[in-house]
This record gives C-alpha cells, structure tokens and sequence, in this order.
C-alpha cells in the first residue's frame, strides 16, 4: 500500500510526466511541400522534445523526402493513399487520429490555415481534448498566447489535456529552415477510413504577384478607391512597383472591386509582411486583426481621423486618386 501512493503521489510530480513529444502536420499539395506548414516544427521547437511530421497524400514518398531534411525533425510519418491528397477532413480527421494514438504525442500542432481549421475541431472531438486555435506564442508545454475578440485582447491559456492539439498562426512561427536534418521516414497506419464527402474541383484564382498571405509586401485597397476599374487601375500598378502582392479590405471585396481571396481581416487572411500600405481604407477593428502585425504600416486616407492612422508607422493624409498615382511613378523611377 505504501508502495502504491508513493507511486500516486509521484506520478502527479512534473519529473514524471510523459516527455514532450510533437507531431507536426505538413500540408502538400501535387507532391510539393507547403513551406509555411513548417512554422508547425517551430512551434514544436518552442516545446521542446521529439518533433515528429505528418504528410499523408498521392505519391508522397518525395515529400516525405523533403520534410525528412527539416532542421529539427526527428521522424516523418507518411501515408501514401490518393484518398489523403485533397486534405478532406471527414477521412484525414480519424486518419489522424490512429497515427497520434499510435505515436503517443503530447502535442499536435498545424497551421491556422483553411486546412488546418477544418481538420483539427474535427480531431479534437474523435480524442474528446480541447482544442486552441490561432496559438501566437507558446509560453511553456502547456500554457500558450492566443487572440479574442478579433485580436482586441490576448489571452494566455493553460491545457490540462494530455494531449495539446492546436492550430498556429504562420505569421507568428516562421517555417523551421528547410536544410540541416536527417529524420527516418516511417509508415503511418492507415484506416482506409470511409470518406462521405467527394472532392469535385476548385477554381484557384491564378496571379503572377506573391501569394498575399507570406509576401513581405502587401499593398491594400478600400472602399476609398469607389470603383473594381479604379481598384484595378491604381492598386495593382503600385504593388508591381514595389514588388508586392495585393489586399483588399472586406468592404472591397463585397463591393466587387477585388476578389474574396484578397481579402485581409477577421474573415479574410493573416499578414505580417515588412510592409503593408494601404489606400482608402479606414481601420475597422477587424480589418486590423489581420494586419496590425506587420513591421511597417503606410496608410493613405482624406480623413486625418481615420482609425487606420492609430496604428500606421506612417501616414499620408490625401486624395488616394491623386497620391497613388504620384507614389507608383515615383517608385518606378
Ligand atoms: P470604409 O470603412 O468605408 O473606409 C473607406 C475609407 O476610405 C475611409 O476611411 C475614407 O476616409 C477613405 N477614403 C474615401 N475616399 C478617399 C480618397 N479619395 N482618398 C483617400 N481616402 C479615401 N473588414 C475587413 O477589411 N476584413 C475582414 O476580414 C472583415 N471581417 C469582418 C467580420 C465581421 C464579423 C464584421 C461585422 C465585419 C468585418 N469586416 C471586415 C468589415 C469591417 O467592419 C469594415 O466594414 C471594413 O473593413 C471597411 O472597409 P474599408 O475600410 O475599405 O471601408
């Protein structure tokens, strides 16, 4: 008897809890990894212990490949099935869930992404834990920083479950550097899991400019700028000419001036470029809660009050119709 509560008591002291270790789920697409799925073995840096990846998919073996030369990862498990490569939840959610059940893993990390979002609640619910979404720091094994409110307010969370699946968000963990590991590559198992959702297509919008979402310039228009016509004639020209990719406030993006994907915010995407500049719009909050952690903010609006000005690192108070123009062409000399 005293054995037992010596062994009761010790298993609640830290020095006997299970050891950290993370998967990291590695999002592909065609056999090409996504890099900025690799913020997930940062995050997983950040915890410490063994950090594991997980790519499942068609032909994925070169992924797999890929991912085995992450600095810092220990061991990719893959699973090559065609049933995988589209990221459908309904079968990647109990696919999951075996491989983290057979890997014993403390914690699984992936990205705030749309894949991501989808996959993890579903996860979550079939290993009843809690899940935390869009985690921007983690301040120890169990405690991690995550925005409320559309990014009005911070919080700091502490999980008791004993297992910690969360989503990250990519711009606060960049990916782990590509080059400087030699992981073994194992077979995940696989439970041919029934799939009642069928992929049918997807119409991407295609563009030559860097993808919004990691550029390092973002160059955004509102509803300031009236028209698609004058959104396409100003906006475009002036992130050509810095190199950048293209945003767009919600407010635009309803208008019809700019497509849905361009859309940065609460319901758009998360940047956190070196530079955003912006022209012609005013700064809603949830406009804010997808920008407002760029390095540098440039703001151009008629309106000295307008709210976008309380976070700008520069501003520019003018007529957009005439300052974007005047900036572009300077710029391109
Ligand atoms: P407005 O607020 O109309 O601002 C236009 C600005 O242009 C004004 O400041 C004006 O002074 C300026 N302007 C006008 N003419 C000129 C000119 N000639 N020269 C210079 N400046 C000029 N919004 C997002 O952006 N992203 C989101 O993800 C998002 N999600 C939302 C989610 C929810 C649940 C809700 C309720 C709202 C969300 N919104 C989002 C909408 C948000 O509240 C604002 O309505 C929106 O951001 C406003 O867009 P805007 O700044 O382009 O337009």
């Amino acid at each position: 008897n005293t054995a037992l509560r010596a062994v009761r008591s010790h298993s609640r002291l830290p020095f006997l809890q299970r050891l950290a270790s993370t998967l990291a789920i590695l999002e592909q697409k065609e056999g090409a990894l996504n890099s900025a799925s690799l913020g997930a073995v940062t995050a997983g840096q950040k915890i410490g212990g063994s950090i594991h990846g997980f790519v499942a998919g068609k032909n994925v073996k070169g992924v797999a490949e890929q991912a085995a030369k992450v600095n810092g990862m220990e061991k990719v498990i893959m699973v090559d099935n065609e049933a995988y490569e589209r990221g459908l939840p309904e079968n990647y959610a109990p696919l999951l869930v075996e491989n983290i059940k057979k890997g014993g893993y403390t914690h699984v990390i992936v990205g705030h992404s749309a894949f991501g979002k989808s996959l993890l609640p579903r996860v979550a619910a079939l290993l009843d834990v809690q899940q935390l979404s869009d985690v921007m720091s983690i301040e120890s094994e169990d405690t991690f920083v995550r925005p409320i409110y559309a990014g009005n307010a911070i919080h700091t969370v502490q999980s008791t479950d004993s297992i910690k699946l969360f989503t990250i968000r990519q711009t606060s963990f960049p990916p782990a550097e590509a080059e400087g590991g030699s992981a073994s590559i194992e077979e995940g198992t696989d439970p041919k899991a029934e799939c009642p959702t069928q992929w049918v297509s997807e119409n991407l919008a295609k563009s030559d400019r860097p993808e919004l979402a990691t550029a390092s310039k973002v160059v955004s228009g509102g509803r300031g700028l009236k028209s698609k016509e004058e959104f396409d004639r100003l906006i475009p020209p002036l992130a050509d000419a810095l190199g950048a990719a293209v945003g767009a406030s919600r407010a635009a993006v309803d208008s019809g001036f700019a497509d849905n994907s361009l859309q940065v915010g609460q319901t758009g995407k998360n940047v956190a470029p070196q530079l955003y500049l912006c022209a012609g719009i005013s700064g809603a909050i949830q406009h804010l809660a997808g920008m407002k952690d760029s390095k540098v903010i440039a703001a151009i609006n008629k309106d000295a009050d307008a709210p976008i000005f309380q976070v700008a690192d520069v501003g520019l108070v003018g007529d957009l119709f005439e300052k974007v123009p005047e900036l572009t062409e300077k710029l391109k000399k």
